[in-house]
């Protein structure tokens, strides 16, 4: 009988594991600290994709004699604002000092502040990177909308309260989590993704 596809998430993000977690069901999928003990990855890579690759190869480096078993599966994303030159991009998680959301999201509206505005344009990107011992895949997927000034809602995470998808009138922190599920970055990146799993688990598992 054919074994069913293993995926590690190289991620600690609670977030982001939720999220991947609902749109892969048909996976086996597994958070980081469940297989290896997590630790220190230096992202610095130039782009989404480039860090996406970053922390997959190094989770699956790290499987040692677990890479027959194990795929891993890393996610690397953020948002970029048209009126600050698609800042805070790469650098979303860290863009405040504290690096938390809430600092995150004030450093947001403090920079739209300081060029006299209460919104821009802004999109999402997301990076989806998958290592194997068959080599290294990545898909990419985007959300674009309006980023505002005020805090809506608590869905979601990171700066999700501050941005409105494009067709919509909610932020993502008012909007039903399924409708995010249906249209985010990291859901399209993962769709395309499914393609490269399923060819995966026909050649090697
Ligand atoms: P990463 O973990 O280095 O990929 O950083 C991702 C950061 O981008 C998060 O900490 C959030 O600040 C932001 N981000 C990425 N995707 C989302 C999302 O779906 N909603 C809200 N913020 C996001």
């Amino acid at each position: 009988m054919k074994k069913k596809l293993k995926i590690v998430l190289a991620t600690s993000n609670t977030h982001k594991i939720e999220e991947i977690k609902k749109f892969l069901t048909t996976y086996e999928i597994y958070a980081l600290n469940e297989v290896i003990t997590p630790f220190e990855i230096i992202e610095d890579g130039a782009s989404f994709k480039e860090n996406a690759l970053i922390k997959s190869k190094a989770i699956f480096n790290a499987l040692g004699n677990k890479q027959d078993e194990f795929i891993t599966l890393s996610d690397d994303s953020g948002i970029s604002v048209e009126a600050l030159d698609n800042a805070p991009g790469i650098f979303s998680a860290r863009y405040s000092q504290e690096g938390t959301d809430e600092a995150n999201r004030n450093k947001l509206i403090q920079a739209l502040h300081e060029k006299n505005l209460h919104q821009s344009k802004a999109f999402y990107t997301a990076a989806i990177a998958i290592s194997s011992k068959y080599g290294h895949f990545t898909t990419h997927g985007y959300m674009h909308g309006l980023v505002i000034d005020t805090l809506r809602g608590s869905n979601g995470f990171g700066y999700d309260p501050l941005f409105i998808p494009k067709g919509f009138d909610k932020t993502l922190g008012e909007l039903e989590e399924q409708v995010k599920l249906a249209i985010s970055h990291r859901s399209q990146a993962l769709m395309f993704s499914t393609y490269i799993l399923r060819v995966l688990e026909k050649i090697a598992f």
